[in-house]
């Protein structure tokens, strides 16, 4: 049986996680374009013979543009046309429009401006330098307002980017799970340090420090003078920086041993951040956890379709199975909701090569809802197979350990893994289960108990480790959901394990 890996991801991939404005992370412009009729199926030239606009000008849907491709949304005033996946300038639509190179993202054509004048740019748009070419480009935002807010998600219907704080009044029920928002501060230097409110309600937190630059995260202060060490004792939970450069979700507390560090009030969040801006957002949980709502995306399993999922008896069985592992944790699997990816993205996913699949699929994922207990919802994309050339037999992928929670339509929202198993004989439901809850283990915070080369970094106490993985089967771990390598009968979860599960607020 291949082993079930986490794989590090370059910061390109996330970009989509920084940046309010952002182009699609994956190769089709569907994660901005959604909520058009055609579902944002657009990509390349526009046969309509009644497009009238060029590259960052302004439209209001898909037929207005050359490119086909019409950005739209609160972050995108007026809407502006693009060329997604532009090699040189000649690929861009329309006069003077240039393609821009993204170093954390798709190349897209944009309109030039010079930076040092004025007024060159459309209303809602502003002249900002081009991040790896010489000279400006008329990015969206006001004079005043040179960045927009990152926000949670830019893939909705266009009226809810940037309100998720707005539209969730009253959603917060007894779940446990507070609305949440995005805040953001100027960083002029490396260093910078954030304060974040902690409610007396709240149990346990998520803090997610979101960049455009790199961020090298270095301690939480807490109101009573604790210190959070993230290059000491706390080390593990730089983890999501390590991976993807630009955010680092972190629960507080982090394991048992670490109960002390989470309080109430002002917290402090101090990091190295390679960028102007410094954005986070905090989401707080509660005892006692009760769920997890799952949007699960069936991308190409072989007799199964998003329609028909929840009558699909191998589906049912599986998650059932993954339920009976969540249980260890006193967790059950609340909402199940079966979002569909567009046509092109199961033809060009449903098999999975690389990494970079991996983030592109991934970055389908739409806001489930408006309020924050429908977004506070972890994302399972299962597709056809899983075809590593380089993965070594990878099963499946966590974006983050944790993951962010509440962020959807970026290429680190959610988990993907192979359904190849999915009701076949000798226990593929089980198998199946098992890799999903694994997956949704790491989401959650978990690291393997051991790792298959080099040291363990999970921090929990009362999980052993295997000290000769060239026989795996003898190791003490096996048999642990979080061993390295999948078996249907490695499903166990410890008790410090079931703590970080129930402390992350996507149990709820
Ligand atoms: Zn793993």
């Amino acid at each position: 049986m291949g082993s079930i890996m986490i794989v590090r991801f370059s910061s390109f991939l996330v970009v989509c996680a920084a940046l309010a404005f952002v182009i699609a992370c994956g190769q089709d412009p569907t994660p901005v374009v959604e909520g058009n009729d055609d579902n944002g199926m657009n990509v390349g030239q526009n046969n309509d013979s009644e497009a009238t606009r060029g590259d960052g000008q302004s439209c209001g849907d898909d037929s207005d543009c050359f490119s086909g491709v019409c950005l739209q949304g609160d972050d995108w005033p007026g809407g502006h046309c693009t060329t997604i996946n532009c090699d040189d300038d000649a690929d861009c639509h329309g006069d003077d429009a240039f393609c821009m190179t993204n170093p954390e993202g798709n190349d897209f054509c944009a309109r030039p401006c010079d930076t040092d004048g004025s007024g060159q740019c459309r209303d809602g748009y502003t002249c900002q330098d081009a991040p790896a070419d010489p000279g400006g480009w008329c990015r969206p935002g006001e004079e005043d307002d040179p960045d927009p807010d990152p926000t949670p998600s830019n893939n909705d219907n266009n009226d809810s980017n940037n309100d998720n704080n707005d539209s969730n009044n009253g959603s917060n029920g007894d779940n446990g799970v507070n609305d949440f928002e995005i805040e953001c501060q100027s960083s002029p230097g490396q260093q910078v340090s954030f304060d974040f409110e902690v409610s007396d309600d709240a149990d346990s937190y998520m803090v997610v420090p979101i960049s455009e630059g790199l961020i090298t995260p270095l301690n939480i202060t807490t109101p009573g003078g604790e210190t959070i060490n993230f290059q000491g004792q706390n080390s593990f939970q730089a983890a999501g920086a390590q991976m993807f450069g630009v955010i680092n979700p972190t629960v507080v507390p982090a394991a048992p041993q670490f109960d002390y560090q989470f309080e109430t009030g002002t917290n402090t969040y101090t990091l190295e951040n390679d960028a102007s801006e410094i954005c986070w957002y905090v989401i707080e949980s509660q005892d006692p956890v009760t769920t997890i709502d799952l949007n699960v995306y069936l991308v190409g399993v072989p007799g199964v379709s998003p329609d028909d999922a929840e009558n699909d008896i191998n589906v049912q069985n599986m998650l059932d199975e993954t339920e009976d592992i969540l249980a260890q944790a006193n967790v059950e699997v609340g909402e199940v909701r079966f979002p569909e990816v567009p046509a092109s993205a199961e033809d060009n996913y449903s098999i999975i090569r690389s990494e970079q699949d991996v983030s592109e699929l991934i970055a389908y994922s739409e806001d489930p809802g408006d309020t924050a207990d429908e977004l506070v919802s972890a994302n399972v994309f299962i597709t056809e197979q899983f075809s590593f050339s380089g993965g070594g037999g990878a099963l499946g992928i966590s974006l983050g350990i944790p993951g962010a929670a509440g962020l959807h339509g970026t290429g680190i929202s959610g988990v993907a893994m192979t359904g190849e198993y999915l009701g076949t004989a000798g226990g593929g439901n089980k198998l199946t289960a098992v890799i999903l809850a694994h997956e949704l283990g790491h989401f959650l915070g978990l690291f393997h108990t051991t790792e298959q080369t080099g040291t363990s970094m999970s921090p929990l106490y009362d999980v052993p480790e295997c000290d000769n993985m060239s026989n795996p089967t003898a190791c003490p771990d096996w048999g642990n959901l979080m061993f390295p390598s999948a078996d249907t009968n490695n499903d166990e979860l410890h008790p410090d394990q079931s703590f970080v599960i129930g402390v992350n607020p996507l149990t709820k």
